[in-house]
């Protein structure tokens, strides 16, 4: 029954249902069987239980009471009409009339609350549009009214003044057809009302509003629903009318569709108005939460605070009346409350910026409507602006106060001129015309190949911001016509895809596909630049400026505003995508082949496209089916390798192509120790099909240890660079490095080679060092894989210069690369010492899993916490070489099955117990190295990282990679080993920039806000920031002069471990410069984009045979988790 039109929503959700005997017409006896149903609004009857459609309703506002009378029968009275009914029973009469009598009651009660209605009083919503029509199947005309989102048939005015009706149509599942001149058509499932209207214009007013309500119906009230949870919120801000489902976001006030359309009168610059109901996307849980904290009640007591009487508004007044009391209480500020400061405009500034540091936003309310800058100067060098002021804050409802004040003006009470502020976009008006050959529009993709005969000749004009067609060039009405603010996309496909050689596709957005075809490369091309003009406001024409595939408009979030998303021009040109942003910095094009990630997240629904490229990351989201599903084929082919030479393929960080990345990666982790590793021949066919799916999409191919051999691995790898079409030395240079290899002196030697590399393509460059990089390490473990530098150059020497190996002149260039690869390419000490370390560990491990015997072994088991340290939340893992600090974390959170919301930044954490301090992991670090690292009296533990949010926007806020101020400051100088502390903290100058911190004793003549310091002579410390580890907190043995501190370790080359420590004055700064080191450390990327859960690479399992190494421990340790492990095979069997 709920199921039938009319009666799911949560307002009209039955109350009670049943048969009832209804009294007879007048003039008959017998009593009608009936369905009745009762909701919180209407009374209604039906002929049958199955029926959509009512005989009568009777409007719960109007019925006055109800009265039991003789057998079983009771009476539902209204002001001048009185149904009767009979029930079966006593009990159900009675059942009827508590029903009856408590809707009533609650009705009246909704209607005291909202205050609108003297009590008594029928609580008419105001209509949209009402008049008489007639309707096919009765004689007379009907009184017809389209309120909210429904229709309401009344048999005539007068009973539509008494809240009785006949029916009533739910359209959200109505639609609306013209059927001839005057008459038009009304269709639902269960029925078709044919109407007619007494004139055309008529019918096209029914027809606008009936489309009105349909839209209605289908935006959600949730949003609504929310914002109303706030008293205030529930009427009017300005007429008092009831449930208003209009806001203006900038003057957080709720307003009724009435009064919106003359906020919108008032212009942007006044009044930002949008939709509970159908701007979704606008209203994020900021803007909810603000409209929860302001809203009409703060709205009014300022902005309303001195209205006379005379001139409130009613939900009732004219549009004349409020268009004068809107302008007066908005743009002219008659009414408001004014603040103390008013008239002075440096205090007011000042006390802005005071202001959105705190929670109180009624106070900001007042100072921006009494003119305070929204923009002004904070005279702060972190946080110029009392946006950044907030943001420093962590006030994020003052945040999104201002910025939806931003461009906004202040009321001027003494001007009468017009703002000069109009916000609406301009489009450059275009004209052309000529014949086009049309297909019929599309509410798909186009799938398959468009025949000649699909198309149609069609006259198109392009005037006036529409894109008109006709019949031939003289008919005078257009068979159609797109309005260029409709596109949304303007796409080119390549030449030949349909049976016009030339052709371009138009995307509305409505979800329309049009495809037009051409003979003529040039005339598609003059259409192709017209449209687009049309369509792309002047803030995006330099998009124009180069031939596109594709070009458009959509939702995006990126940079600061992660919050909201917005709308930004993009194009794609070849690999490049083109965006720009209303309110962003000019970008520069998104390299798509070098994106470090391209995936699609999301439900079917509500997909969203996230491209990654090295510090910074785009969402791209499909609000609009049609157009998305384009751009992400055309992105996902733009981003995948292009061809066989090295440039073209998918490229990594620093140029290096994925594919070499991917085996060069695999052979590290898997392959060093393997006897005779690159020497060795993979199986033919299982190499082949390696290479191919590497040379399709390399980013997606995960190698996984025990699928792939790391001779198969090793030997894609050889075949890739050896079938280069250029060879990686390239052709025009392959033989200068072949003679510079004769050269005799070997200092001359190395500078020819550093001459030459530097001729070498970006890419080639970058991939030669990465591979040699990467035989330098291979040839360190030649005692255990028997491939010194001598080897590897036998093989690798033919291979990258692509000879038969008859001399060993390619030879040579390999071993005089491995061995000057530091001078040869420049080689940081630090970066050789980082990449020893690393290999070295997994190496260990290695070597430890094949002396127990077993092949695929060597994976150690470490304990780890969730939460906190706790008998109940100790987790066994299995470390495998590879896997990283967020994998672990997944991990830990999939095992105890906690969910990962939004901004719950979970972070593994090496929490060292006897120095109280703790380091969150990067993401990214390898996790097996840590825990060799890891002393006795340390542990990891999975925990939420409290601070990442706000290092994360104090990174995105602050201006420059540099930070610099006073820290108090102590040495831990350890008295011969005894590990004495010595000294107290003093108060220490730092300066920390991409590269090292440096610790001066002083600071000469410290002018605040005027930039870097002078510091008074050079830095008593200084430390390269990438050998630094930090930790949070410093132990209370030293006494910390306050408790935001950071024990910082640095260990030297010679494996020196200094440690000092550092403290902060507030929270703040501490968490400024944890995320400035992190930023330093990690080349800006502090936080993964988007948590993948792409599968990890899980080693092959034997059960039983698996040696199962604990870390560290006692031997009962060791016990207890090999016994966690057998007891629940599942644990290792849930990812194989
Ligand atoms: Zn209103």
């Amino acid at each position: 029954m709920d199921g039938l039109p009319g009666g799911s929503t949560s307002v009209t959700r039955v109350i009670k249902a049943g048969w009832l005997d209804k009294n007879p017409p007048q003039g008959s006896y017998i009593y009608q069987k009936r369905w009745v149903r009762l909701d919180a609004d209407y009374l209604r009857y039906f002929d049958s239980n199955k029926d959509a459609y009512s005989k009568r309703f009777v409007t719960v506002a109007c019925i006055s009471r109800v009265a039991a009378t003789g057998d079983q029968k009771f009476e539902v009275i209204t002001h001048n009409r009185t149904f009767s009914f009979r029930a079966e029973s006593d009990v159900e009469r009675k059942e009827w009339m508590q029903a009856l009598q408590q809707a009533v009651a609650e009705q009246r009660a909704r209607a005291r609350l909202s205050g609108a209605y003297p009590l008594g009083a029928r609580g008419l919503e105001q209509p949209d549009h009402a008049g008489s029509l007639e309707l096919r199947g009765f004689k007379n005309k009907l009184y017809v009214a389209v309120v909210g989102d429904k229709v309401q048939l009344y048999k005539n005015l007068e009973e539509y003044h008494l809240g009785i009706g006949i029916t009533f149509i739910d359209m959200s599942v109505g639609n609306v057809k013209e059927a001839d001149r005057r008459s038009f058509d009304l269709t639902t499932p269960y029925h078709i009302f044919s109407f007619s209207a007494d004139s055309e214009p008529e019918k096209e007013q029914w027809l606008e509003a009936m489309q009105g309500a349909i839209a209605e119906a289908l935006s959600t009230s949730e949003v609504a629903e929310r914002i109303w949870a706030a008293a205030p919120n529930r009427s009017c801000a300005d007429c008092g009318a009831a449930q208003p489902d209009w806001a203006s976001i900038n003057l957080c006030v709720v307003i009724c569709k009435r009064c919106a359309g003359e906020h919108r009168g008032l212009g942007a610059g006044v009044s930002k108005v949008r939709s509970l109901k159908m701007d979704r996307k606008v209203w994020t849980e900021t803007l909810i939460q603000l409209f929860l904290h302001l809203g009409n009640g703060a709205g009014n007591r300022f902005w309303a605070a001195n209205v006379p009487p005379s001139e409130a508004l009613q939900p009732s007044s004219s549009p004349g009346a409020r268009r004068r009391h809107l302008e007066a209480k908005y743009r002219e500020g008659k009414y408001r409350r004014y603040h103390p400061l008013f008239g002075n405009q440096e205090e007011l500034d000042k006390a802005l910026c005071a202001a959105v540091t705190t929670t109180d936003l009624a106070e900001t309310q007042a100072l921006l409507g009494c003119g305070a800058a929204v923009s002004c100067c904070s005279g702060d060098p972190e946080a110029p602006t009392p946006l950044a002021l907030a943001e420093q804050a962590g006030q994020t409802l003052q945040m999104e106060f201002l910025r939806n004040n931003q461009g906004t003006g202040v009321p001027r009470p003494d001007s009468t001129l017009p703002l000069e502020k109009h916000y609406s976009v301009v489009l450059p008006t275009v004209s052309h015309s000529g014949f086009l050959y049309k297909t019929a529009s599309a509410a798909k993709p186009l799938q398959d190949r468009r025949a000649r005969e699909e198309f149609s000749r069609r006259w198109c004009v392009l005037s006036d911001g529409v894109l008109s067609y006709y019949e031939t060039e003289r008919a005078v009405t257009p068979n159609g016509e797109i309005r260029a603010s409709e596109i949304v996309c303007l796409a080119v496909p390549p030449p030949d895809t349909h049976g016009f050689e030339h052709t371009f596709e138009v995307y509305t957005e409505g979800e329309r596909l049009y495809l037009f075809g051409l003979e003529s490369a040039e005339l598609a091309h003059e259409w192709v630049t017209c449209i687009a003009k049309a369509f792309v406001p002047p803030l995006a024409e330099d998009l124009l400026a180069r031939d596109f595939e594709r070009l458009g408009r959509l939702p995006y979030k990126a940079g600061l505003s992660l919050q909201r998303a917005q709308e930004g021009w993009f194009s794609l040109a070849g690999s490049e995508l083109h965006a720009v942003f209303p309110e962003g910095p000019c970008e520069e094009p998104l390299q798509l082949r070098k994106l470090q990630e391209l995936s699609v997240q999301g439900d079917n629904e509500n997909q969203v496209l996230v491209l990654v490229e090295r510090r910074r990351t785009l969402y791209i989201q499909g609000e609009r089916r049609l157009d998305f599903v384009g751009w992400l084929a055309a992105i996902q082919k733009a981003a995948a390798s292009l061809g066989d030479t090295l440039s073209e393929q998918q490229l990594g960080d620093s140029d290096i192509p994925v594919i070499v990345y991917r085996c060069v990666d695999y052979i590290t982790q898997y392959g060093l120790t393997s006897e005779g590793i690159y020497r060795k021949c993979g199986q033919t066919s299982k190499t082949q099909r390696l290479l191919e799916s590497l040379r399709q999409d390399a980013r997606s191919v995960r190698l996984k240890e025990g699928e792939q051999h790391v001779d198969d691995v090793s030997s894609a790898l050889k075949r890739f660079l050896r079938d280069l079409p250029d060879g990686l030395f390239t052709r025009a240079q392959r033989l200068a490095w072949l003679e510079a290899s004769e050269t005799e002196e070997e200092e001359e030697k190395v500078s020819r080679y550093r001459e030459l590399l530097l001729r070498l393509p970006p890419v080639n460059r970058a991939t030669v060092k990465a591979l040699i990089s990467h035989l330098y390490c291979v040839q360190c473990f030649s005692d255990t894989n028997q491939m010194n530098t001598h080897n590897l150059a036998i093989v690798f020497g033919p291979t990258l210069f692509q000879t038969d190996g008859q001399d060993y002149k390619a030879g040579r260039v390999v071993e005089d690369l491995i061995n000057h690869y530091v001078l040869v390419f420049n080689v940081d000490k630090e970066e050789l010492r980082k990449q020893r370390e690393e290999v070295t560990a997994i190496v260990k491990m290695r070597v430890a899993g094949t002396a127990s015997g077993t092949q695929h072994a060597g994976d150690f088991i470490c304990t780890v916490y969730l939460e906190e340290k706790k008998a109940e939340t100790e987790q066994h893992v299995k470390i495998p070489a590879s896997m990283t600090a967020e994998e672990l974390t997944l991990e830990i959170l999939d095992r105890r099955n906690v969910g990962v919301r939004e901004k719950d930044y979970w972070t593994c954490f090496e929490v060292n117990e006897r120095e109280e301090a703790e380091r969150p992991l990067h993401y990214s670090e390898k996790v097996l190295p840590i825990l060799h690292g890891l002393g006795m009296d340390s542990h990891l533990v999975v925990k939420k990282h409290q601070s990442m949010e706000a290092m994360l926007l104090y990174l995105a806020s602050r201006v420059g990679d540099t930070k610099h101020g006073m820290m108090k400051f102590r040495e831990d100088r350890s008295l011969l080993g005894l590990g004495l502390p010595s000294g107290g903290f003093h108060d220490r100058y730092f300066i920390l920039n991409s590269s090292c911190l440096r610790l001066y004793k002083e600071v000469r003549s410290q002018r605040p806000w005027s930039g870097a310091p002078e510091t008074s002579h050079r830095p008593e410390k200084e430390w390269p920031v990438k050998s630094l580890k930090v930790y949070l907190g410093v132990k209370k043995k030293l006494r910390p002069p306050t408790c935001w501190g950071f024990t910082v370790v640095h260990e030297t080359e010679r494996h020196e471990k200094q440690q000092w420590y550092l403290c902060c004055d507030t929270q703040m700064e501490l968490r400024e410069w944890f995320a400035a080191f992190l930023f330093v450390q990690h080349d800006g990327l502090v936080w993964p984009s988007e948590r993948s859960r792409a599968s990890r690479a899980v080693p092959e399992v034997r059960l039983g045979s698996v040696a199962l190494i604990p870390l560290r421990g006692s031997e009962n340790e060791m016990r207890r988790s090999v016994a966690a492990f057998t007891a629940d095979p599942l644990s290792l069997l849930r990812n194989v």
